[in-house]
């Protein structure tokens, strides 16, 4: 096997522990809440939950997809908690967040997606916690597009952005998200700001696993073609040496380049560094879309 590239100085490698975090983890516990700043030992974790930010993970921790760049289990998912969302709009209010990102598996193994799950989590952390700004990061929902969407219609179900990650280019679909579609993730980005007109939308891309600048360029083309307005672009990290390597790591001013192109290209807000996450500052870059 190769031996994996040293990783530059850039990289933080370890999640600063503040004086917050343990009290927040024990209430996680409590409520049998998973976060993915905890799950994915997030780097971030310390800054984002002192800030009173945090990426909730929905609908179980077994994924029914099987992508080689993530962490999570995969398998036969277990039923949906259905006291999940009063857990969650709980928790929201004891840890006090101002900006929570609401994220799940793929559930490839619901009728709708797990999308009607996520809309009640919507509504409860809205009615418990009204001022709160929510995010959601969806699966593709693929196949189920339609009845999904449908799902955000009713009364507080709308996210206050909505985030759907590409993850990387398409030449590497195959190998790095095995049963996604690039062209259907860009439609379902599509089909959502045509429904939702209100409501930002966001998606993000990995760098480091194979893809040309150029690649990257079209991709964020592609975004601005079907309407997304927010974008993220991260350095992948390899979980294990059991998951795809990193195939390389972009320095610090290539992400300062990719985001002034796409401030260029008319992106609203870019966040662009090697330790940038789908949800890293999720809340001041929201700050400046929807105010
Ligand atoms: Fe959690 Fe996202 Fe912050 Fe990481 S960047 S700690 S996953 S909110
Ligand atoms: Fe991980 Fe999402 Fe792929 Fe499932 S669909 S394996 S959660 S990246």
């Amino acid at each position: 096997s190769v031996e994996p590239l040293r990783k530059p100085s850039w990289i933080r490698a370890k999640a600063p522990v503040g004086p917050g975090v343990q009290r927040i983890k024990r209430l996680l516990r409590e409520a049998k809440l998973a976060t993915v700043c905890e799950e994915a030992m997030c780097p971030n974790l310390g800054e984002c939950f002192n800030h009173g930010t945090a990426t909730f993970m929905i609908l179980g921790d077994v994924c029914t997809r099987r992508c080689p760049f993530c962490d999570v289990a995969h398998g036969r998912p277990s039923p949906v908690d259905t006291e999940e969302a009063e857990h969650l709009a709980e928790s929201v209010a004891l840890m006090g967040l101002r900006y929570v990102v609401i994220t799940s598996v793929d559930r490839d193994d619901l009728r709708d997606g797990g999308a009607g799950h996520f809309a009640d989590c919507l509504r409860a952390v809205r009615v418990r916690n009204p001022e709160t700004r929510l995010e959601i990061l969806v699966p593709d929902f693929r196949g189920r597009e339609a009845i999904a969407l449908d799902c955000f219609a009713g009364e507080g179900a709308l996210p206050d952005v909505f985030n759907h990650n590409l993850e990387t280019v398409p030449r590497l679909y195959r190998q790095a998200r095995p049963g996604a579609d690039y062209a259907g993730s860009l439609g379902l980005l599509k089909a959502f700001k045509e429904r939702y007109p209100g409501v930002p939308t966001k998606s993000g891309i990995m760098l480091g696993l194979g893809e040309e600048r150029d690649e990257v360029l079209e991709v964020m083309r592609d975004l601005r073609a079907h309407g997304c307005e927010m974008l993220t672009l991260g350095q992948y990290l390899q979980p294990s040496r059991d998951h795809l390597p990193v195939a390389r790591y972009w320095t610090p001013d290539e992400f300062e380049a990719l985001r002034v192109e796409g401030e260029r290209m008319g992106f609203v807000n870019v966040a662009s560094g090697a330790m940038v996450r789908s949800s890293y500052h999720a809340d001041q870059q929201a700050g400046e879309v929807i105010g």
